[in-house]
């Protein structure tokens, strides 16, 4: 190298300010105050250390921007750093229980009542009126009943811990029998041969895929047998020439040989579902009233509460999980807790579950408020003068996480055109704003739909789309 550019190095790296100038700075004092003098050292360090690699590497021009916006990029890295890797996004998407996107959103009265639990002390596991220990299951354990008609019930840290659990404390070292047409993967590795395995309990596969008869059951139970289990095939439909045992057979069935008979339902739904359009799934407490003597579902699908894996039925069985070693691993903490009792309290009034319940707020919101929703969008968005297409149309919304597979749930999009981009580069430049916003793509088309979309954020999303769009072409 020749030396007069070493020096011309030398005179930059003079030129980088001491950390102790620096923190003297009104600028970075401010920060300071903002983050604490710890992790704005921090910062400077890093950045210190950038700047002098930029030094030795870069050319006059780049090492003088550099030098010049050293306090910006600073403040810049710390707002950065300061982010949450987990934030909130925009479910434009129409699937109702993404669980990439975290399922079922909850409500102001369930955060509260998770708030209430995390703020301070509480009750959990303490008797107040006798001044001893007591369970943290009673706190949820009468709303479940209350609304389900179960004679017991308890929880767990999800419904694939729950099933876990149920086949351990009830069958472990024993044969389940399971229809071969319900032998299911969830996703997430959930896989009924798997979960079996875990459990200790040995599956016993009857049937077809596609046929199942009471007579396939009755011939595997032998004295080895320990449970009957039936699982709902949450993601996926067998149509045709088929035939299922329905759990009142399979009831019958259980109580003449003395063995328990179980559902994983997935999905637990406390309402009738035909009264929004859609199909009749069954309920938690029909299905518990045909003579399932435990039931599984999860806390934040169609429930709508927060993750949890609820376990309903005979009070036997129940106290059996409860007293289970595994309950222990499984247990739900306070806020959880909290946050299942008020979702449940909420059903005790149909009503009022389906004003506060914000999976049953979406799933209930008519064709008309959406495509309301969408025309006031597009109106707002005409206004920035944009280049895209923009135009509302018909879409279909799903239930995703599990439930409801290939039912249509009739919704309407807002759907824009990118210009001169990708559909893929625009969508691209939503998941990228500071509330990123996920979509769909469709016929060469963004799709917006308008039924994960609340209210309370759409003018967030409107604001997102609005510095998304190419504003300089045309009109
Ligand atoms: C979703 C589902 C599970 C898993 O429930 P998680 O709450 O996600 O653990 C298990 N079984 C069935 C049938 C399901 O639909």
């Amino acid at each position: 190298m020749n030396v007069g550019i070493n020096m011309d190095k030398n005179a930059y790296f003079r030129k980088i300010p001491k950390v102790d100038t620096l923190l003297k700075e009104d600028a970075i004092q401010e920060l300071c105050s903002i983050y604490g003098r710890d992790v704005v050292l921090e910062a400077i360090h890093e950045e210190l250390e950038r700047l002098r690699d930029t030094v030795r590497q870069a050319g006059e021009k780049e090492i003088l921007e550099a030098l010049s916006s050293l306090k910006e990029r600073i403040a810049m890295r710390l707002k950065k750093e300061e982010e949450y890797s987990l934030r909130p996004v925009i479910n434009a998407t129409g699937i109702l229980l993404h669980t990439n996107l975290g399922r079922a959103p909850l409500g102001q009265f369930q955060m509260d009542a998770m708030l209430h639990a995390a703020q301070g002390y509480s009750n959990l596991e303490y008797d107040l009126e006798q001044g001893k220990r007591s369970r943290r299951f009673i706190h949820y354990a009468e709303e479940i009943k209350k609304v389900t008609g179960a004679e017991d019930a308890v929880a767990v840290n999800n419904n694939a811990a729950a099933v876990t659990l149920m086949l351990s404390a009830l069958a472990k070292g024993k044969e389940v029998i399971v229809s071969r047409g319900e032998l299911i993967e969830i996703g997430g590795r959930f896989r009924v041969p798997e979960v079996m395995e875990q459990s200790g309990a040995v599956l016993k596969e009857v049937g077809c895929t596609n046929r199942t008869r009471i007579s396939d059951y009755e011939t595997a139970i032998n004295e080895n047998t320990g449970a009957l289990l039936k699982v709902h095939t949450s993601n996926y439909k067998i149509v045709g020439f088929t035939e299922e045992v329905s759990i009142q057979e399979l009831a019958k069935l259980g109580e003449k040989y003395h063995l328990p008979v179980l559902m994983d339902m997935g999905s637990g739904v406390l309402i009738d579902l035909e009264e929004y359009g859609l199909p009749h799934e069954p309920t938690v407490q029909e299905i518990l009233k045909k003579g399932a003597d435990v039931v599984s579902f999860s806390g934040d699908k169609l429930l709508g509460g927060p993750q949890a894996g609820i376990l309903a039925g005979k009070e036997a069985y129940i106290k059996k999980m409860e007293e289970h070693p595994l309950m222990r691993a499984v247990r739900l903490d306070k806020c959880i807790t909290a946050g299942l009792a008020a979702t449940f309290r909420a059903y005790r009034d149909k009503k009022k579950a389906e004003k506060s319940i914000p999976v049953l707020q979406m799933l209930s919101r008519s064709q008309e408020e959406l495509k309301e929703q969408a025309r006031e969008l597009k109106e707002e968005l005409l206004k920035a003068k944009a280049g895209e297409r923009i135009l509302i149309e018909e879409s279909a919304a799903m239930m995703g996480g599990g439930s409801l597979p290939g039912e249509k749930i009739p919704s309407y999009a807002l759907t824009i055109t990118p210009q001169g981009e990708s559909c893929e580069a625009f969508a691209k430049r939503l998941r990228n704003l500071p509330i990123p916003v996920i979509c769909h793509i469709k016929e060469e088309k963004i799709f917006l739909d308008m039924r994960t979309v609340m209210p309370k954020e759409k003018q967030l999303l409107l604001e997102g789309i609005k510095s998304c769009l190419r504003t300089d072409s045309r009109q």
